[in-house]
């Protein structure tokens, strides 16, 4: 056991407090593993507010995992746009299929079935287990591995798989056997609301009395966190090539960064570099060429400098795998965060 800490009188008083403060939330509206695990992938490097309106739009265009099942990918992403981290779209679309091919539509609530699903990481599987069956399996996130660094003054480096592993270890043994549910949400709904970042909210914290860090008065240093890398950065060259009152767009590969979006011709380069893709890849013949402007987006490993060139086409090419589209059809089509945002810069611009 861990020394020197109550655990059943911890567990009282998180549990008090979440019956207290719950939320009403969407998802929790019934205890349907298929929109916990929807909500659960929605909510990883997202904030509630901006989840709940994508989930409400998602859940009612899918109601059931046999309708996402037999979605079309395109229909999919279109739902999640403005989310990002697309990856998650695609794999829960996968993780979805997967469960109707091999477990009749069911989703497994043993941990060694639910594990091997496409998509689904030891966190996810934890918070489906634990929320909709009510099984005592640990779902640890960056929330509850802060709560946990200072609760306990753990100072292992969080960004370690062996750190997560030993929050699980512990977490087996801190968890309210009796309802592993509401303990796993109340322990991210404390570092949500209370066990924050930067400045947590101790005075109003229900579990301040087993809170070894705060007792020291060391939670302003936990948790410890190893420096992560700086994103690379990388030049890239992007074309707004128009006929009239169309524009080209075109589908990024199947795989890799934001697949299966949609975005204007560009190339990792130069504009000399970028001219001879509109040639030798798009077949086109363009006049123009002058920069629009600069436009920076940054994902977790690489920064992307894209300056935006404008070109007229001389002579349109056939829609081979690329697309001519007016200003009223882009809602047809998603588009990453990057691309959205450099449209209205466009629209700026040529108003
Ligand atoms: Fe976090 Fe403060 Fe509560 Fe400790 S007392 S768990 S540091 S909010």
């Amino acid at each position: 056991m861990i020394q020197e800490f109550r655990t059943e009188d911890f567990q009282q008083d998180l549990l008090h407090w979440f019956e207290r403060n719950l939320r009403d939330l969407p998802w929790r509206q019934d205890r349907d593993p298929y929109k916990i695990w929807v909500s659960e992938i929605m909510l990883q490097q997202t904030r509630v507010d901006t989840v709940i309106p994508y989930f409400n739009r998602f859940i009612e265009r899918f109601p059931t995992l046999q309708d996402l099942a037999q979605a079309q990918e395109d229909d999919v992403l279109k739902l999640w746009e403005g989310l990002g981290y697309y990856s998650r779209a695609r794999n829960l679309h996968a993780g979805v299929k997967e469960v109707r091919e091999s477990y009749g539509g069911a989703v497994p609530d043993s941990p060694e079935e639910i594990s091997k699903i496409k998509g689904v990481g030891p966190y996810t599987a934890g918070a489906i287990l634990s929320i909709a069956y009510g099984k005592p399996e640990p779902a640890v996130d960056g929330n509850v591995m802060r709560v946990l660094s200072r609760l306990l003054v753990i100072e292992d480096d969080i960004q370690k798989v062996k750190t997560r592993k030993r929050f699980e270890t512990i977490i087996r043994e801190l968890i309210a056997k009796d309802n592993p549910s509401y303990f796993n949400q109340a322990l991210m709904e404390l570092g949500a609301l209370i066990c924050t970042p930067k400045s947590p909210k101790c005075g109003h914290c229900p579990v301040q009395t087993h809170c070894q860090a705060q007792e020291a008065g060391v939670q302003g240093n936990l948790p410890v966190k190893g420096k992560a890398k700086p994103p690379k950065p990388v030049q890239v060259s992007v074309a707004f090539v128009s006929d009239g009152e169309k524009f080209l767009i075109r589908k990024r590969p199947e795989q890799g960064l934001l697949a299966g979006l949609w975005e204007l011709p560009n190339v990792e380069g130069e504009q000399v570099e970028l001219e001879n893709h509109l040639v030798d890849n798009h077949h086109l013949e363009v006049a123009g060429g002058g920069q629009l402007f600069h436009h920076q987006h940054t994902f977790s490993h690489l920064q992307w400098e894209m300056d935006v060139y404008a070109y007229r086409a001389v002579k349109a090419p056939l829609e081979i795998e690329a697309h001519w589209i007016t200003w009223e059809q882009i809602q047809n089509y998603t588009f990453p965060v990057s691309y959205q945002k450099i449209f209205a810069q466009i629209k700026e611009f040529y108003r």
